[in-house]
C-alpha cells in the first residue's frame, strides 16, 4: 500500500521540521507550532502559553475562538456550505445588507481575501473609466511601501519593488508617489488616471498612518480628474483604528472601499464595497469568484460585523489604543537604546527601532517569543502589534512586562 494514502496519516506526529520537507517555502514560520487558541492565549505543541499581540495579522480580533462565532458558524455548518454563484443564500444577502448600512456603500462583492478585493476594485476602475472615457484613461497611482495583495496586478500596484522582482512582465500603466507627498499626488494625477489606491493606514509599509491632509487632497484630485478613489481597509478596517472603517475618522468618503482579514477574523472573506452607479460597472458575467459570498464565511462576517460595530465596542478599541500607547511609550522612555517612537492608530501600532537596532526587529520578535509573547513586524525596523480588539488592560500591561523582560535579556546578550 502506498504509504501516502496509509489512513493513519490524520494521527501522524508532524513539526515545524515537517514544513520544511513538504511546504514550498514562501515563509520562515516561527519555530514553535500553535494548536489551540483562546481569546489572546495560545499554546504551541509543547503546551506553553503565549500571549498573543497578532491576531493572525489584524486578523483574529475578536481573539481565537470567539464563542459567538463558533455558535454561529457551527449551527451554518450543519445546515448548509456551499451553493456556488448560480444560487444566492441568506448569509450573504444579510452580510451584504449589514455592510451597506453601516458604511457610505450600496453595493458589495465578495470574495476570499483582501487581494482578490482589490483585484475586483481595481478591475472595476479600469472598466468604468474604460466605458465612460475610453481607453486612454486606465493609469493607476499607488504609492510607495504600500501593500495591497500577492496577485500579479495587486503586487504590481503595491509599491514595494522586493515583491515584484523576477515577476515581469508587469501590468502596465501603473505608477508610484511617496505616501502623504500632497506634491507628488497633484504631479502625477492627471487625466489618464482612473484609479488611486491607498491604504489609510499604511501597514505592512511600516505602520504609518496616512495624513488626513493628503487624503483629503487625493479625494479632491479624483473629483478633478474623474478617477476612482480606492481605500484598501484589508489591514486598517474594521474597528482596528477605533472607527467602523478608517475612512470613517478622517471624514474622507472613498469611491470603493475593501476589506478582508478582520471582516472573518480566520474564516477567509474577501469584500469590495462601492455606490450603485459604479456597481452597474460590473454586469452579470463580468468578473466572479467560485466561493465569494459563501453561507460559512458571510456568517461569520456578519456576527463579526455586528460585534464589532457597536458605540460602546468601538470606544473600547479607542480606550485600549490608548493603554497600549501609553506601555509603548514607557519602553521608549526606558530603552531609548532600542526604541525611538510609536506610532500608528487605534490597536495598530508600530514601535520604530533606534539607530542601533536598525534591521532588528526580527531579533526583538524572536525575544518576545521565547518570553511567550507574540508580535508582528512590519519591516526590519518596526516591531508591530495588533493584538485582538478585545484585549483587556490586563493584557496590555503583560505585553509590556513581556517586552521589557525580552528586550533586557537582549541588552545582556
Ligand atoms: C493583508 C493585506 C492585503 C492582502 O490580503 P490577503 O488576504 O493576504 O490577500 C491587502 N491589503 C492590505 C492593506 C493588507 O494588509
Amino acid at each position: 500500500m502506498n504509504a501516502k494514502l496509509d489512513s493513519t496519516v490524520t494521527a501522524r506526529p508532524v513539526s515545524r521540521e515537517t514544513f520544511d520537507q513538504v511546504l514550498v517555502p514562501t515563509y520562515a514560520p516561527a519555530a514553535m507550532v500553535p494548536v489551540r487558541g483562546a481569546g489572546l492565549d495560545l499554546w504551541d505543541q509543547s503546551g506553553k502559553h503565549y500571549l498573543d499581540f497578532t491576531s493572525g495579522i489584524a486578523v483574529n480580533s475578536l481573539g481565537h475562538c470567539h464563542p459567538a462565532l463558533v455558535d454561529v458558524l457551527t449551527k451554518q455548518i450543519n445546515s448548509l456550505w456551499h451553493l456556488g454563484n448560480g444560487y444566492t443564500n441568506e448569509p450573504v444577502l444579510r452580510l451584504a445588507l449589514a455592510l451597506t448600512e453601516a458604511t457610505f456603500a450600496d453595493r458589495a462583492f465578495f470574495c476570499n481575501s483582501g487581494a482578490e478585493a482589490n483585484e475586483a476594485a481595481l478591475k472595476l476602475a479600469r472598466k468604468y473609466a474604460h466605458t465612460k472615457f475610453g481607453a486612454h484613461k486606465s493609469r493607476i497611482i499607488s504609492c510607495f511601501s504600500s501593500f495591497h495583495g500577492r496577485t500579479l496586478f495587486t503586487v504590481s500596484v503595491g509599491g514595494q519593488a522586493k515583491y515584484t522582482e523576477g515577476f515581469e512582465p508587469l501590468p502596465p500603466s501603473i505608477d508610484h508617489i511617496a505616501y502623504n507627498d500632497i506634491e507628488a499626488a497633484r504631479a502625477a494625477i492627471g487625466d489618464d488616471v482612473c484609479a488611486v489606491i491607498v491604504e489609510p493606514v499604511q501597514g505592512e509599509g511600516g505602520v504609518v498612518p496616512g495624513n488626513p491632509e493628503f487624503l483629503k487632497e487625493l479625494r479632491a484630485l479624483c473629483d478633478k480628474t474623474g478617477a476612482l478613489l480606492i481605500f484598501d481597509e484589508v489591514q486598517c478596517g474594521m474597528g482596528r483604528t477605533g472607527a467602523l472603517f478608517a475612512y470613517m475618522g478622517y471624514g474622507v468618503t472613498p469611491d470603493i472601499l475593501t476589506a478582508a482579514k478582520a471582516l472573518g477574523n480566520g474564516y477567509p472573506i474577501g469584500a469590495m464595497l462601492t455606490t450603485d452607479a459604479l456597481a452597474q460597472t460590473l454586469a452579470v458575467g463580468t468578473h466572479g469568484t467560485t466561493y465569494g459570498g459563501n453561507p460559512l464565511a458571510a456568517t461569520v462576517a456578519l456576527t463579526v460585523l455586528e460585534t464589532i460595530n457597536t458605540p460602546a465596542f468601538l470606544a473600547r478599541v479607542k480606550e485600549a489604543s490608548v493603554n497600549t500607547i501609553a506601555m509603548l511609550q514607557g519602553l521608549i522612555t526606558d530603552y531609548p537604546q532600542v526604541f525611538s517612537a510609536v506610532r500608528g492608530s487605534g490597536l495598530l501600532l508600530g514601535l520604530v527601532v533606534s539607530d542601533a537596532y536598525k534591521g532588528r526587529a526580527k531579533d526583538i520578535q524572536k525575544a518576545a517569543e521565547a518570553q511567550g509573547l507574540m508580535v508582528l513586524i512590519a519591516g526590519m525596523d518596526v516591531v508591530r502589534l495588533a493584538p485582538a480588539l478585545i484585549v483587556s488592560d490586563e493584557q496590555i500591561a503583560e505585553a509590556g512586562r513581556l517586552l521589557r523582560v525580552a528586550i533586557d535579556g537582549l541588552l545582556k546578550a
